[in-house]
């Protein structure tokens, strides 16, 4: 990590964690996390937790909250979905858009990742942009054509204002909930083209925003990773769920 850059360590509790474990989880890492002004903590609980999470962080302004979704039309009749002004309304100052869940187990597009994007920045949510490449893709020597073209698709066209907002997290499919982590050397190598193909979309702003990475990381591995240059952050799965590994991960050093 840039000594310059304050990491950003998210937790992603995908389909875990109803609002009796939210409370639960936060009310034992928040007696153990002091604020520290030196990184900034997320949490993307699920939409039914949400609140039971936003209650829980209501005297901790320090530790974040976001969605894990919203749906790519403003509002209607989307029976099941939540929007970006729902999520607004909520509490969410993040939204994850285009996991590799959305895009791979329910088939989400590029244009619907776009269509995300936009709608969160309209409402002033931060957008959290995931990309990353499938083993047979990194296999074919794809993986940085695959990141480069999801990030063209869902950032083409937005105004720097839009973008400069905006988050990326390099999450390589083959490393999601696997135990398979990439090596430093490979999240820095995606992470270098990430920030080429940001810059080239919005210039001097695109240089600036935080670039996470994401792919089973661990209380082990968490400070080796923070350290690769280019990575700005963790975006963290299932060591997410236990409050002993995620302080472990929120209180490493770079
Ligand atoms: C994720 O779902 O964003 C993720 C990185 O999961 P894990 O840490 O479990 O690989």
């Amino acid at each position: 990590m840039a000594a310059h850059r304050r990491p950003i360590l998210a937790a992603n509790w995908k389909m875990n964690h109803g609002p009796t474990a939210a409370s639960a989880f936060l009310a034992s890492f928040l007696a153990r996390y002091a604020r520290r002004e030196d990184r900034t903590v997320i949490l993307f609980p699920s939409a039914l937790a949400f609140a039971a999470a936003r209650s829980a962080v209501a005297e901790r302004p320090d530790v974040l909250l976001g969605v894990q979704n919203i749906y790519s039309a403003e509002k209607g009749a989307f029976t099941g979905e939540n929007s970006a002004a729902i999520a607004l309304d909520a509490g969410a100052g993040y939204v994850l858009v285009g996991h590799s869940e959305r895009r791979h187990v329910f088939g989400e597009t590029d244009a619907q990742s776009a269509e995300k994007v936009k709608l969160a920045a309209a409402h002033g949510l931060v957008p959290v942009l995931c990309v990353g490449e499938k083993i047979e893709e990194r296999e074919a020597g794809q993986t940085d054509a695959v990141c480069v073209r999801q990030l063209r698709a869902a950032f083409a066209g937005l105004p720097v204002e839009t973008l400069r907002d905006a988050i990326v997290a390099y999450e390589p499919v083959w490393a999601i909930g696997t135990g398979r982590t990439a090596t430093p050397q490979d999240a820095s190598a995606a992470h270098q083209a990430i920030r080429a193909e940001l810059r080239a979309l919005a210039g001097d702003a695109g240089a600036a925003i935080p670039i996470l990475y994401g792919g089973s990381v661990n209380a082990g591995n968490a400070a080796t990773l923070l350290s690769a240059p280019g990575v700005d952050g963790l975006l963290v799965g299932g060591a997410s769920l236990e409050a002993d590994s995620w302080l472990a991960i929120c209180t490493a050093e770079a």
